[in-house]
């Protein structure tokens, strides 16, 4: 197609787009040139929605007028504020209500319910998890094997890559599931790893996890908000995820951890926190310890309401979408963007991520061909352009079109500025 023919169908499929009146519905930065940037960073930090900055201000006027009444008062009493975002948590992770609660941070989470959830035997000590995991999950894998007395040298199993393009078949997930078994402890996966854009089986990997009879955790932060998750019928014991990706809550937005039903009722140790403790009873400020049914009982401390405000905010806006027509869109158009850049960027970029739309979410990985400094004079050259993506060291671009906001014109902008510098340093 022509320059103008792609452009004129950009706009046709952005007319067309039932979900193109969200794009509204958030704060898009505007560069030096006047124009709004094509972001492309939703995998990184979620744009803020509009409504993010009246939820806060509600709160911080309630704080100012009725002080600790606040508890109590109002439409959403600080009290259960925690409570407002678990139906469209459980909404947008295919859980149920009783599964899902938003509190701490990922990180903490993941300790948190590993503290439950990774009960090392002598027998079966050890953690799966992937090589190259983010940094952060494998500092807590490791610092828990190492809590429990067992040795990371034999107890960490990190799965290498075994595709070419640095992602991992489902075939060596099951077999290294299989040939460790017996002493798995627990298997913990990514829903969507972060450098390549590789989705997981969350399935699969449960059923193979449980038929080893480890215990199944998933890794959510790249998946919350940009596939459509089924946690509950797939069946993992927990998983965790952060919102300020694709879930646009914020910097440092409160985390979210789901625990299947089946351990609602848990007698597991955990580490407790009175915000925990069955709501009924918990002001009768007694010594004992009564977890709160599901999810809710992992809660440590009262809820921090200016953090969750932005939270509640942006999920009204997923509820809104649907997560099964916001997966849609995203399949569509990422599967476009990567369609345009084999077909007319081949020769500078590589793509890494898995193409069949099962195995990818929004992100596309893009490894530039001629290498890491002309990589990031690329990159430079796209911040410049107003189209802002982020860098992986040492040579990949992410570009991860966000279906609530991103446009098949925001896309176009993408290719048209690789073109431009193509044929400018061709030149
Ligand atoms: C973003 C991300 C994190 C970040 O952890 P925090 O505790 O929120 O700082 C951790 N793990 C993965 C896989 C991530 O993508």
């Amino acid at each position: 197609m022509s320059i103008d023919a792609l452009e004129l169908w950009a706009l046709d499929q952005d007319a067309a787009d039932p979900l193109a009146s969200l794009r509204e519905a958030f704060e898009i930065p505007v560069g030096a040139d006047g124009r709004q940037w094509a972001y492309f960073c939703g995998n990184s930090l979620g744009l803020q929605p509009r409504a993010a900055r009246d939820a806060v201000l509600a709160e911080l006027d309630q704080w100012r007028t009725v002080a600790v009444e606040g508890h109590f008062r109002g439409k959403l009493p600080w009290m259960d504020y925690h409570a407002f975002v678990r139906d469209d948590l459980a909404l947008v992770t295919g859980a149920r209500p009783v599964e899902v609660v938003a509190m701490n941070s990922l990180t903490a989470n993941l300790h948190l319910l590993m503290a439950s959830f990774y009960r090392p035997t002598r027998q079966r000590p050890a953690i799966l998890i992937e090589a190259g995991a983010f940094p952060s999950d494998r500092h807590a894998v490791e610092s828990q094997v190492r809590f429990h007395g067992f040795d990371p040298a034999t107890d960490l199993i990190e799965l290498e890559a075994d595709e070419p393009a640095g992602t991992i078949s489902d075939a060596a997930i099951a077999e290294a599931i299989a040939r460790h078994g017996e002493r798995l402890a627990l298997v913990l996966m990514p829903g969507v790893q972060y450098r390549t854009g590789q989705v997981f089986d969350i399935a699969a990997i449960t059923a193979q996890a449980h038929a080893a009879g480890a215990i199944a955790g998933f890794d959510l932060a790249h998946a919350f908000g940009n596939l459509d998750l089924r946690l509950h019928d797939d069946g993992p014991d927990f998983a965790v995820w952060c919102h300020y990706k694709y879930g646009n809550a914020g910097p440092g937005a409160v985390g979210g951890a789901f625990v299947h039903e089946r351990h609602a009722d848990t007698d597991r140790p955990r580490l407790a926190g009175w915000w925990g403790h069955d709501p009924a009873t918990r002001f009768l400020m007694g010594p004992d310890f009564v977890p709160t049914r599901g999810a809710d009982g992992w809660q440590l401390s009262n809820p921090p309401v200016l953090a969750l405000a932005p939270l509640r905010a942006s999920l009204a806006l997923f509820r809104q979408a649907g997560m099964d027509r916001l997966r849609a869109k995203s399949l569509a158009l990422t599967g476009w963007l990567a369609q345009r850049i084999g077909e007319d960027l081949g020769d500078v970029l590589d793509i890494v991520t898995p193409l069949v739309p099962h195995r990818r979410g929004a992100q596309l990985s893009l490894r530039v061909r001629a290498g890491r400094d002309a990589g990031r004079a690329l990159f430079e050259h796209l911040m410049a352009q107003g189209v802002i993506g982020d860098w992986r060291e040492p040579d990949v671009i992410r570009i991860a079109p966000a279906p609530l906001y991103n446009r098949y014109t925001d896309a176009l902008r993408f290719l048209d500025a690789v073109a431009a510098w193509r044929d400018q340093t061709a030149r």
